[in-house]
């Protein structure tokens, strides 16, 4: 794979959110500045002593500021995905970014607004409506909901949620999850209902749902299968697979002095992390003959959903503040390694 080749694969873009309440209210200084003609991040670190006025600059295949709306984000990057995941291809939409920065918010956002409805909302929406318009074509939209939680698989769309499930691999179709539930949905409402069901899921068995959510990895996954009857009567059936991911925050949790299980349970969230990097650094670089894949259970999981006709889009999220520089860097520069 070329690199011209793989730069339309994989995309890299970064969303910083506005100042809430809080860092108003403490008149926090904002460091980082949005060039969205530029495509450019450009963040003034206040506490780097020896070159404080050298402010660091950064360059993706877009940028969005505090200003952005779902629909922009939506129409510029993320349909584009999604029309592919129709044609039959395989997408992958990640949300990265330390805790509070907006993953949740750009992939489900607030669900009951039309204008502040995410990714996930949006993609039901633009999913049905082309179903809607064809003729001569046959679809069938199922979907499924899981999370990983210390690489370990729950079902979000399971009775038990005690259940841990395993991964497999088949010579046919490749790795998948054993047991998962997968369910047909026919029309939007249907979708929603299984991203309500299993967002409450989500929080069953978390002692607190903030740190739950920060910790794991949650997979909305939707396939489309469509068959089409050609001119001498033969029917063709091509699938295509869209996952959106809303992963773990990445801030570094073995610094926070954890101990015991939360240092065990922050290395592999920072395992799964660094993994998932390897590999779409690999996929963009194009020369590496070898791709990770098998480091984690993620990459695992979304192995045929990454690389080769597949398109993916990461989305990495910050916030404007002086305090979060650290880690506002440090996402930069992961997605920077990403692109
Ligand atoms: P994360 O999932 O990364 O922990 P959230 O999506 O929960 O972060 O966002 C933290 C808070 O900031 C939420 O209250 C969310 O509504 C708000 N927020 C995040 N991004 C934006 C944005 N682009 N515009 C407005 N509010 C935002
Ligand atoms: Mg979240």
């Amino acid at each position: 794979m070329s690199k011209a080749r793989s730069a339309e694969t994989v995309k890299v873009v970064v969303r910083c959110r506005p100042m809430n309440e809080k860092e108003r209210a403490a008149k926090y200084e904002r460091v980082v500045s949005v060039d969205v003609k530029l495509g450019q991040i450009i963040v003034r670190n206040p506490r780097d002593v020896s070159n404080s006025d050298v402010p660091k600059v950064f360059t993706f295949d877009s940028v969005y500021d505090w200003n952005s709306k779902q629909i922009d984000l939506y129409d510029e990057t993320f349909r584009p995905l999604v029309d592919s995941v129709l044609l039959g291809f395989n997408g992958t939409i990640f949300a990265y970014g330390q805790t509070g920065t907006g993953k949740t918010y750009t992939m489900e956002g607030v669900r009951n607004d039309p204008e502040r409805r995410g990714v996930i909302p949006n993609s039901f929406e633009h999913i049905f409506t082309q179903i809607s318009r064809t003729q001569n074509q046959q679809y069938l939209v199922r979907a499924s909901y899981l999370e990983i939680y210390q690489e370990e698989i729950r079902d979000l769309l399971s009775k038990d949620q005690s259940r841990r499930l395993e991964l497999r691999e088949r010579t046919d179709i490749g790795v998948y999850v054993k047991d998962l539930l997968s369910f047909v949905t026919k029309s939007v409402k249907e979708l929603e209902r299984v991203m309500i069901v299993g967002n409450q899921n989500r929080s069953v068995g978390a002692t607190n749902m903030n740190e739950h959510g920060s910790r794991s990895h949650a997979i909305f996954v939707i396939t489309v299968e469509c068959s089409e009857l050609g001119l001498g009567g033969e029917s063709h059936i091509r699938m295509g697979k869209l996952n959106l991911v809303d992963l773990a925050g990445s801030e570094r949790q073995t610094k926070t002095g954890a101990q015991g299980e939360r240092l065990k349970e922050a290395t592999k969230i920072n395992l799964s992390l660094s993994a998932l990097g390897n590999v779409i650094s690999a996929l963009v670089d194009g020369r590496s003959s070898h791709i990770p894949y098998r480091d984690s259970k993620l990459t695992r999981l979304l192995q045929d959903s990454l690389g080769g006709n597949a398109r993916t889009v990461m989305v990495a999220n910050i916030g404007p503040a002086s305090y979060n520089v650290e880690e506002t860097l440090t996402t930069l520069r992961y997605a920077n390694r990403a692109k």
